[in-house]
């Protein structure tokens, strides 16, 4: 999954940090085995640039609105599989060899990004009204 997901869902620990690094970790488990959009084919150059600002922009204006910061997180085991990558070389990232089992491709489902999107709209949705009960 993407930025977006893994914020709002690790932002259902109420930013307690304990919390939000479990709920983080269960974020990449579920979510990007079930929403993958995670091979580098989907990301041609020309959408590159959008998706980045969209996925920054959603996830500060979400973080700015919840205060709840312990939920970036969420996005530690990403930083995790970015530094492997940076350590061992792109080809980890071009065969699938990625540290975590939930990051390798193994034949899973690819989602549009435009439905990724409206996911992660119903998903920022749905845990605001969560959160604010
Ligand atoms: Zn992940």
């Amino acid at each position: 999954m993407t930025s977006i997901g893994h914020i709002t869902i690790t932002s259902l620990a109420r930013n307690n940090p304990i919390a939000s690094l479990i709920w983080g970790f269960i974020s990449h488990w579920i979510l990007d085995e079930t929403l993958s959009e995670y091979k580098l084919e989907s990301l041609k150059a020309k959408h590159l640039v959008p998706y980045i600002l969209w996925q920054g922009i959603i996830s500060i204006a979400f973080l700015w609105y919840t205060h709840y910061w312990w939920s970036l997180l969420g996005l530690l085991p990403d930083v995790i599989e970015g530094i492997h990558i940076a350590i061992k070389g792109i080809k980890v990232w071009n065969s699938g060899e990625l540290l975590f089992w939930f990051h390798r491709p193994n034949n899973k489902k690819m989602w549009s990004k435009r439905f990724t999107m409206i996911v992660e709209i119903v998903l920022v949705a749905i845990t605001i009204l969560i959160i604010r009960r």
